[in-house]
């Protein structure tokens, strides 16, 4: 029986299931609303235009607004939903007034954590995710001088560089000792710090943020922080992402301890006929149990297929994560799976370690890069259950492979016994992994 089922959220989560809805029963009627002008473009590209990798915005576009009419999705472009009536099951848009469903499901994704200091309202605080925002912030960055970032999260990270090599003074302000301290390890990280170094970024770590300071007509000046004042026109606002629940939650929808709306493994939500999807739900990490929000927008699109499938009369689940992670920082490329020392550390979880310093080809093939592998392993069974990586290329990889790896619950023994590629031009006779692993046995043996 086709269905009418309402989406609200225009990101990876909304048209992940918007796209699910219809694959479940192209029957399905499935409207989506955004607050934005645009839907299915990535986001993740905008710090590559401002940092001149990508040279337009345009390729950011990944479907055309006519391509959604004719794949049957009727989306509904600033269109700010201010209400849900689960009893009723209406949802009320600004300017259209009320809409029935048969089934809801809410992307509605994060909101950057207000910094919480004075000056947060003066011009020069960019805070990066909408692309047309971001077009007008590009012309504003051929004009800036200096500009500080605030955190080193995993957008600051890529901010900090873009802002680098668009040439502009950069400063990072971080409370944390490291960059990406809340889940990367300093080992890991000091490659990249050290590059940044070599590109000019000032990073002010241990360092917190306590005004932004404006001038008579309202621009940002300069930015106060624990260890003095920074002159900059901009400040890039990278701190924590945090549930936009707002409607769920006012809706009476359960949330969970980070504040993302509760789902099981089908996304449905606390109510009847109403799942929920990307940055505004928590997942369990597979290993732990422990709820994770914010993940990725790819995350973020498996789990919008999966509640769009659900929502639209299909059957998909969507299971514990193990969080593969990756990105581009100064000149290296960093990334794990599942969790790292620090992580480990911090949550009281024991671990043995295998480090190694491989390379990514042949060593006399032209282009090879040093790649860092570091393999966490329970004690005694020697269960890989984390990664992390800094090297020049193939990280990605890695780490996709390595949360399959922790996922099926391979050991040390398995990974020093693994097979792996040799080519000169793509691969290393010594894979770096199997190294990391050998050394963590051999470190064991030795005691
Ligand atoms: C600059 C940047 C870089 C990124 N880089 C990466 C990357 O490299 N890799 C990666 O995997 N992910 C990346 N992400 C993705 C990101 O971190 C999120 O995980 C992802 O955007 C979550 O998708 P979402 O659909 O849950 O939420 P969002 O992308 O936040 O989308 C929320 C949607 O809900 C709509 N909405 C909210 N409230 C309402 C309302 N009341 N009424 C109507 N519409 C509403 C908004 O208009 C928007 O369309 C990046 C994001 C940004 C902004």
């Amino acid at each position: 029986m086709a269905r009418r089922v309402v989406v609200v959220g225009g990101g990876a989560a909304g048209m992940g299931a918007a796209g699910g809805v219809k694959a479940a029963d192209p029957r399905n009627e499935v409207i989506v609303y955004t607050g934005f002008d645009d839907v299915a473009y990535s986001p993740c590209g905008i710090p590559y235009v401002h940092g001149r990798e990508i040279d337009n915005f345009q390729s950011l576009f990944l479907a055309s607004k006519q391509a959604y009419v004719d794949a049957g999705i009727d989306v509904h472009y600033n269109a700010d939903v201010t209400a849900v009536d689960i009893a009723r099951k209406v949802i009320r848009v600004a300017g259209e007034g009320e809409v029935s469903w048969d089934r809801l499901v809410l992307g509605t994704g994060f909101n950057y954590a207000d910094p919480g200091v004075p000056g947060g309202d003066l011009s020069g605080l960019y805070y990066v995710k909408n692309i047309r925002e971001a077009i007008e912030w590009d012309k504003v960055l051929d004009t800036v001088k200096s500009a500080v970032v605030v955190q080193a999260s995993p957008l600051g990270v890529e901010m900090v560089t873009a802002l680098a090599h668009r040439g502009i003074e950069t400063h990072l302000i971080d409370p944390g000792p490291w960059a990406l301290s809340e889940m990367a390890d300093p080992d890991i990280m000091a490659p990249v710090e050290e590059s940044w170094r070599e590109l000019g970024v000032k990073a002010h770590f241990n360092t917190t943020l306590k005004e932004f300071v404006g001038d008579t007509h309202g621009a940002l000046r300069s930015v106060t922080t624990s260890d003095g004042e920074i002159q900059a026109d901009l400040a890039v606002v990278c701190t924590h992402k945090e549930p936009n629940n707002a409607l769920g939650v006012a809706a009476g929808l359960k949330v969970g301890s980070t504040g993302g709306l509760s789902v099981d493994e089908r996304m449905a939500t606390s109510a009847p006929g109403v799942y929920a999807a990307g940055d505004c739900t928590e997942i369990p990490h597979g290993l732990t149990g422990v709820p994770l929000q914010g993940l990725t927008g790819s995350h973020a699109y498996a789990q919008g297929k999966t509640a769009g499938v659900n929502a639209g009369g299909g059957e998909r689940t969507y299971s514990a994560v193990y969080v593969p992670w990756g990105t581009a920082a100064g000149k290296w490329i960093i990334g794990g799976a599942s969790f790292g020392e620090t992580t480990a550390t911090a949550l009281g979880i024991p671990y043995v370690v295998g480090n190694a310093q491989g390379i990514s080809r042949a060593r006399y093939y032209p282009g090879v890069k040093p790649v860092k592998v570091k393999l966490l392993a329970e004690p005694g069974s020697l269960r890989l259950i984390g990664a992390q990586m800094v090297g020049g290329e193939g990280i990605k990889e890695r780490a996709d492979f390595l949360a399959m790896a922790v996922k099926f619950g391979f050991t040390l023994n398995d990974l020093a016994r693994m097979e792996n590629v040799y080519s000169p031009a793509i691969g290393a006779l010594n894979e770096p992994i199997v190294v990391a692993a050998q050394n963590g046995l051999d470190g064991l043996r030795k005691g």
